[in-house]
Order: structure tokens, then C-alpha cells, then sequence
């Protein structure tokens, strides 16, 4: 106890800028106040009148400074929730253990919060250093320092047209190094999620991570599974749809962290074609994350792991199971590996077996079933998923396009598309007239596609 108390002052210590901060002129960090959202802008003007500090913080101004389009705005200031609500017209206040404000302008939420004292040594934490309750206001400098990595504790005024910097992360930032302010393991042991943000960092900036700050991450891999599961699938999700997901997987099997994660994935990439496979469908969901499309986290677990669901799949039929029980017994074993480390989340679990369980269906389809697979809500994405094996080689692409075709015809060209398709499969000319479907439009469709693929 003693130890960590002493090492959690050295690293605050550490974090602490000898001189004060550095304060960088619009030409020093090239930061295009076009680009910047008018609303956060807005807020800080708005706090600034009222006498208080306001800056953009975080992802944004780190995104503003290497050319890449921010996901949100964020705002830090020295004002508290109960000051900042009643200036803004459409203002909540969030959060019970630390409160924060959302400030809303139509679409779009600016998050303000209050400076935050870091971790004072004097803190709850678990056994193993996990901080539980971090909840104390403090200055401009404390937030700067209880931050992750130096390139996430910038600050920008906008109406000065000022980075704020404690840490030299603007330097790190145009060096394209990843580094933990403070003391590396001290920092890992607190939120052991930190380990998964500097890999996605790296791999999204295209940096490096600095040695000391790589260095422990091997070791203390294991702290991981202390972490809560909806914080767990959060992070690993970002780490999945931040635009370089292989080079994140990789990343994360170098140092360990898959064992931890998602120790299937290990096995997937032992297998012969498994690395191919799950490559394919990340550099899928990385083209759509690029172009800014969504991506549906349930697509992407289910591709993640298919290979295996396939592997015990195969297995199971040739031990002579019926192919949709053998199918449906796959998937459910698959799921439950998983979920000892990684619990996806419920509704995405079902979502996974539906998109699995179309596959068998798609193979082995009648005219009766053709329609009912139709009506399925996770058609569309099942269909996608389907395109992405016959990308892969494992089913016919022929058959994966004739499926693709049907989801994007209307109506009466599906009902020509399966006579035709029934004639080639039982010799008779014309479909019997009972099993057509005049099927009224449904308005979900198409609207679907948008977020089925990854
Ligand atoms: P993204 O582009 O993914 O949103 P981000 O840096 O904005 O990246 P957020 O999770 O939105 O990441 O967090 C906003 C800011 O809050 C970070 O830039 C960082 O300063 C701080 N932060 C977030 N998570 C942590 C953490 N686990 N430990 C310390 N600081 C954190
Ligand atoms: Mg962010």
C-alpha cells in the first residue's frame, strides 16, 4: 500500500511540467479553425464570457493537428456543472459519480466537463491498483495530468487560436509517438484499458509507442479481465473500428492481449486460411469506417470468429449431425468460448447466430425457404456476410451474387429471379402460381443495408 502510495506520487511528479505549460501559436500547431465544430467553439466563447477558462480537448484537437476529421468535440473548463448548465438553452447534466454537461445544438452534443483532479494516491482502488471512484474537480493542469497520453492533453483555445500543452504532446504528436504521461505501470494499473488505447492510438496515427510505455503492457496484460465488461467491449470495439483494425489485432497478439481478449482469435490465426479470412473482413470494415459509413459491432464479432464456427461446424456434420443442428451447435459453443473473456453483449450474440445460421440456409435453399430467409431482418447482412466467404473462397461466388441480387430486386423481379432459380432445381418450367408472394413493400428495407455490412 505504502509502495504504491509513494509511486503514485513519483509519477505525478513525473507528470508535472517543470515550467508551466508550453502555449503554441496558430503556426506552431496548424490548426484550421474552419475545422473546428462551430458549436464547441460556441460553448467556449460562451464560458469565456462569463468569466470562465474553456478549452477543446482530447481526440479532437489531437485529430485537428495531424489532418484528420475529428469524431466529437469535447470541452474542459474550470466552471462546474451547476455553472455551465444554466448558460446554455439546451443543457443536461449527466453522470453520477462525476457530473458533466451536455450541451445540446441540434445533432450535436458537445461534452463539457469540469477540470479533474488525477489520482491522488489517496484514491479507492482495487487489489490490483484499479482506480473505483475518481471523482474530484481540479485545476488546469491536474486535468492535464490525470489524462492517458500526451498527445490526448492537448488543449485548444479557439478564440486565441492557442494550444495549451503540458506534456509536449505536440511534439510527440509530429514525432508520432505514443507516451503515457506519468509512470507507465502505475497509469496501467489504474485503468488497465489504457493498454488497449495506446495500441489503437499507435495504429490510428500511424506512430510508434514509446518503449517505456510498450514495455509493461506484455506484463500486465492479465489486468485486463478486472475490467468491467461494458467498459471491455467499448474499448475493444473503438480498437476494432478505428480504421486499422489488422494492424490493431496484430498489435494486440504481439503483446498478449488477445489471450485476454479474445483467445479464439489466436486459434483463428493458427489455422490454415483463418488469418486470411478474418483479414478480408477487417480491411472491409476498415474501408467503411474511411469513408465514414457505420459499421454493426454484431457483423464484425460474427466474421471475427467465424472460421472457428465453421471448423466445429464441418466437424460436427461429418460426425453425421444434421448440417442446421450440427450449424446451430457450432455457433452456440463458439459463443460461449467467447463470452469467458469478452461477453458481447446479448443482443448482439443473437444477431451473430442469426447471421450464421442464414449461412447453412443459403447453401441448401427451397422456394419456401428462399421467402422466408426474405423476411428475415438480418437478411441483408447475412447476405453481406455471404459475399465475404465467397471473397474468401468458401462458397461459390456465383451463388453469393445470385443471393446479393435478390436482396437488391424488387419484388417482381424476386419473383421471376426464384421460378427461374426453381426450374434449374427441379426441371419445372413455371413455378406454381401458390408459391409467388405478393408481398406488400416494407419501408426497413434497403434501410438496412446501410448498417448490415462491416
Ligand atoms: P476518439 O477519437 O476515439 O474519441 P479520444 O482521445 O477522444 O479518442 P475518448 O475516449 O473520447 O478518446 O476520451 C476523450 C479524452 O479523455 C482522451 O483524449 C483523454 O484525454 C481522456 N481519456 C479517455 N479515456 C481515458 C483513460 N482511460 N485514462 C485517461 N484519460 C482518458
Ligand atoms: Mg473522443
Amino acid at each position: 500500500m505504502l509502495k504504491q502510495t509513494i509511486k503514485n506520487f513519483v509519477s505525478r511528479l513525473l507528470a508535472a511540467p517543470p515550467n508551466g505549460p508550453e502555449r503554441l501559436a496558430r503556426d506552431k500547431h496548424g490548426i484550421d479553425r474552419r475545422l473546428v465544430s462551430r458549436h464547441a467553439i460556441k460553448v467556449c466563447e460562451v464560458l469565456n464570457q462569463h468569466g470562465f477558462d474553456a478549452y477543446i480537448v482530447g481526440g479532437a484537437v489531437r485529430d485537428l493537428i495531424v489532418g484528420l476529421a475529428p469524431k466529437d468535440f469535447d470541452v474542459a473548463t474550470n466552471a462546474t456543472p451547476a455553472q455551465i448548465r444554466p448558460l446554455f438553452r439546451r443543457a443536461r447534466i449527466i453522470g453520477r459519480r462525476f457530473q458533466l454537461v451536455h450541451v445540446v445544438f441540434g445533432q450535436e452534443v458537445i461534452e463539457t466537463s469540469t477540470f479533474r483532479a488525477p489520482s491522488s494516491g489517496n484514491q479507492e482502488t482495487d487489489e490490483h491498483g484499479r482506480i473505483l471512484r475518481d471523482n474530484e474537480f481540479g485545476t488546469h493542469e491536474e486535468d492535464a495530468a490525470r489524462r492517458d497520453f500526451t498527445i490526448n492533453a492537448l488543449y485548444y483555445d479557439p478564440i486565441k487560436e492557442e494550444v495549451i500543452d503540458f506534456h509536449q504532446g505536440v511534439a510527440d504528436l509530429k514525432n508520432r509517438v505514443v507516451r503515457m504521461i506519468g509512470d507507465p505501470e502505475t497509469r496501467y494499473r489504474e485503468d488497465p484499458v489504457r493498454m488497449l488505447r495506446a495500441l489503437r492510438f499507435a495504429a490510428k496515427l500511424g506512430a510508434r509507442i514509446d518503449p517505456p510505455t510498450e514495455q509493461p503492457i506484455t506484463r500486465l496484460a492479465g489486468l485486463i479481465e478486472h475490467v468491467p465488461a461494458s467498459r471491455l467491449f467499448d474499448e475493444t470495439l473503438k480498437l476494432l473500428t478505428c480504421g486499422h483494425a489488422m494492424d490493431c489485432l496484430r498489435q494486440l497478439r504481439r503483446s498478449g492481449l488477445t489471450q485476454n481478449l479474445m483467445p479464439l482469435i489466436d486459434r483463428i490465426f493458427e489455422e490454415q486460411g483463418g488469418e486470411d479470412f478474418v483479414e478480408i473482413a477487417l480491411s472491409r470494415t476498415d474501408a467503411r469506417v474511411r469513408s465514414g459509413k457505420p459499421v454493426s459491432p454484431s457483423f464484425l464479432f460474427a466474421a471475427l470468429l467465424w472460421r472457428l464456427v465453421h471448423q466445429r461446424w464441418q466437424a460436427l456434420a461429418n460426425d453425421g449431425l444434421q448440417r442446421t443442428e450440427a450449424l446451430i451447435q457450432a455457433a452456440d459453443s463458439v459463443i460461449d468460448d467467447q463470452t469467458h473473456k469478452l461477453a458481447i453483449q446479448r443482443r448482439y450474440q443473437s444477431d451473430m447466430r442469426e447471421i450464421w445460421l442464414m449461412q447453412a440456409r443459403f447453401e441448401r435453399a427451397t422456394v419456401r425457404s428462399i421467402w422466408r430467409l426474405l423476411d428475415q431482418p438480418r437478411f441483408r447482412a447475412a447476405v453481406d456476410f455471404l459475399q465475404l466467404r465467397a471473397e474468401a473462397r468458401e462458397v461459390d461466388s456465383v451463388l453469393a451474387q445470385w443471393w446479393m441480387d435478390l436482396a437488391n430486386s424488387s419484388e417482381d423481379r424476386r419473383n421471376q429471379m426464384i421460378d427461374t432459380w426453381q426450374a434449374g432445381h427441379t426441371g419445372a418450367r413455371n413455378a406454381p402460381a401458390w408459391r409467388r408472394r405478393k408481398r406488400r413493400p416494407r419501408a426497413a428495407e434497403g434501410a438496412g443495408q446501410s448498417e448490415s455490412q462491416a
